[in-house]
């Protein structure tokens, strides 16, 4: 088993002040309408809720911001990033990221504040509606790919080391850090069950035989898309946040400087592939639509060997015409 030890409340306030010194530390609070990312301050800090549930908005915000100059030379911050309460769908779209703006292209950008980011994960315990991680092979629990992982155990926390800098994020907090023990880890598993559980239960409704990369790849001709595309209005939400989406624009911000802005660009509107003289591949709105479930569950498990879809829900949430992925998948593998 990893390495784990358990943090009772009182040290683990005093560990966020000690980072709080080191690093920026971003993590979840509770706003109108849901958990939001934000700075941590010495005034913030008891309001950071790191268990629960994702954000409303993803971790690509920080990562790859909606808007930016790509030709500065940094990021201006003095400090590293700390991102704290990380869900397991906002960790399982950063393999996608990273080989968008990795390999023999690498994007400087990218590729700096990823590797200056720290990353604490948590746990999940209380999904919402929308969330389906446990039916695209993910669960309400990070396995893999943070630094420290944090689960909530009765008044504390058992943290799992998951790197070297996890490791050493702990160094120098002994009298903190407890052995963890067996009634510890057996609640941490109850707790991760019951979670997943809950998760599967929540989309009992949305369920099916057969896999969506297989069902996605037959559904060329469907008429499903047309179906519920009726209620789109081309807002781009679902692209935006979405964690695993990073279609974007450039743009020559300025004449007299060297501006070049980069923007999210969305594949549900209009404009999106357009070329110079205005040809256009995916004409109609239903075209644009579908285009987005063959991304999801095709092309990117073809291109980066995994679906596109980590299950965490955002889109639906944030659909202004109330479509839900789950029940047009369901439609799409009912034909
Ligand atoms: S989709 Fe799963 S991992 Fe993401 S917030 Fe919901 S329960 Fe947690
Ligand atoms: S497609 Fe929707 S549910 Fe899937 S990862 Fe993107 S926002 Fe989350
Ligand atoms: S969020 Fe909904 S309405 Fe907006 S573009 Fe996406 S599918 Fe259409």
């Amino acid at each position: 088993m990893a390495e784990r030890y358990y943090i009772s409340r009182e040290y683990w306030a005093s560990i966020l002040n000690v980072w709080l010194e080191k690093f920026f530390i971003i993590a979840p609070r509770r706003e109108e309408g849901g958990l939001y990312f934000h700075e941590v301050d010495n005034s913030s800090i008891n309001s950071i809720i790191v268990d629960e549930v994702r954000t409303v908005q993803p971790l690509k915000n920080y990562l790859l911001p909606p808007v930016e100059n790509i030709i500065k030379k940094n990021n201006n911050k003095n400090k590293p990033w700390l991102f704290l309460g990380v869900k397991a769908c906002d960790l399982a779209a950063l393999p996608i990221l990273d080989q968008a703006f990795g390999g023999d292209f690498a994007d400087p950008l990218y590729q700096s504040r990823r590797e200056e980011s720290i990353i604490v994960s948590a746990d999940c315990n209380k999904p919402l509606s929308t969330c389906f991680c446990s039916m695209v092979g993910g669960d309400p629990f990070p396995t893999r790919g943070f630094d420290l992982n944090i689960s909530k155990v009765w008044e504390g926390y058992v943290v799992e080391i998951g790197s070297l800098r996890g490791k050493e994020l702990l160094e120098g907090f002994d009298k903190a850090l407890k052995e963890v023990v067996k009634e510890e880890n057996e609640a941490v598993e109850k707790m991760r069950k019951q979670t997943r559980v809950k998760v599967l239960k929540n989309n009992r409704d949305f369920d099916f035989n057969g896999s969506y990369t297989d069902i996605v790849s037959k559904s060329w001709e469907s008429e499903v898309y047309k179906k519920h595309v009726e209620t789109c209005v081309e807002c781009g939400a679902c692209n935006n946040v979405c964690p695993t989406c990073h279609c974007y624009m450039l743009e020559d911000a300025s004449r007299k400087e060297f501006v070049k802005l980069r923007g999210w660009d969305s594949c549900q509107y209009t404009g999106y592939a357009v070329t110079a003289g205005g040809g256009t591949p995916r004409p109609r709105l239903f075209e644009r639509f579908r285009n987005r479930y063959f991304c999801k569950f095709k092309y990117l498990e073809e291109n980066y060997g995994q679906l596109g879809c980590t299950g965490c829900g955002r889109c639906i949430e944030a659909c202004q015409g109330k479509i839900d992925m789950r029940v047009v998948l369901k439609d799409l593998a009912a034909r």
